[in-house]
């Protein structure tokens, strides 16, 4: 369960109705039932649930259960995509290690406006989901261009393009040198051919290809990732 609030020994946190109502009459847990619970700051906490009334209800902190986790050096710069596509792809991106989400404007980016909001509840469920203790950073979206010029120089930037044929891009990523990471995957309709040059013109790209196929942007993030995790680790 997620807190947005301090964690501290001996000290009762009030739950939110719809936590308490989820707690008590969805899982139908009683008083003393143990919970564990995070706030992305604290580390992980064992805590006693104290009813004190059909929706409400206070969690009592135990003991620390796991110490906090450094966030993961990942940044996901991805072009936003429509309701459940979106959701779906902030889900999969945290759950394959994402730690900062950076939506892109591009050309052919169908979404003008974003809701961090749901951007932040989708990241919230996967990091519960998964145990993930420190919650990715959701940023709000910036255009190709600045986005570009604010990752830091010396962060790799792996740029997935469906144009590029590739025969490994596995021994792509394994050959560039060890050091901070960021994936960059397109919208529905790809980048066009000055954003393409945009890209390829940042010192320290790597561009690659996913495969013959031309994947929807919610599987290439999954599959990206995927092949981030497996030639670098993490
Ligand atoms: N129209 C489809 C959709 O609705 O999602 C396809 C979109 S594809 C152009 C979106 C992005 O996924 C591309 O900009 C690129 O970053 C990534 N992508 C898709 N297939 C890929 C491949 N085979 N290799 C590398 N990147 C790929």
């Amino acid at each position: 369960l997620h807190l947005d609030a301090a964690l501290i020994q001996d000290v009762a946190v009030p739950l939110e109705r719809e936590q308490a109502n989820y707690l008590l009459n969805v899982l139908r847990l009683k008083d003393g039932d143990a919970v564990l619970v995070f706030n992305g700051r604290d580390g992980e906490w064992v805590a006693a649930l104290v009813p004190s009334g059909r929706k409400q209800a206070s969690l009592k902190l135990v003991r620390l259960a796991r110490e906090q986790t450094p966030r993961p050096d990942l940044h996901y710069l991805f072009a936003p995509l429509k309701h459940a596509r979106l959701d779906y792809m902030a889900q999969k991106a945290v759950e394959m290690g994402a730690g900062v989400l950076q939506p892109v404007l591009t050309r052919h980016t169908q979404v003008s406006r974003l809701n961090l909001d749901r951007l932040q509840a989708n990241a919230v469920e996967a990091a519960e989901q998964c145990g993930i203790l420190s919650l990715p950073e959701i940023r709000p979206e910036l255009s190709l261009e600045v986005a570009l010029s604010a990752l830091e120089p010396e962060r790799l930037l792996v740029f997935c393009d469906e144009d590029m044929e590739q025969s490994s891009p596995v021994a792509a990523l394994a050959a560039a040198k060890p050091g901070p990471l960021a994936l960059l995957i397109g919208p529905e309709g790809g980048f066009d051919e000055a954003e393409r040059k945009r890209v390829l013109a940042r010192p320290n790209t790597l561009r690659i290809s996913l495969g013959p196929r031309i994947l929807r942007a919610d599987t290439a993030a999954v599959a990206a990732l995927a092949l981030v995790q497996a030639t670098l680790g993490d």
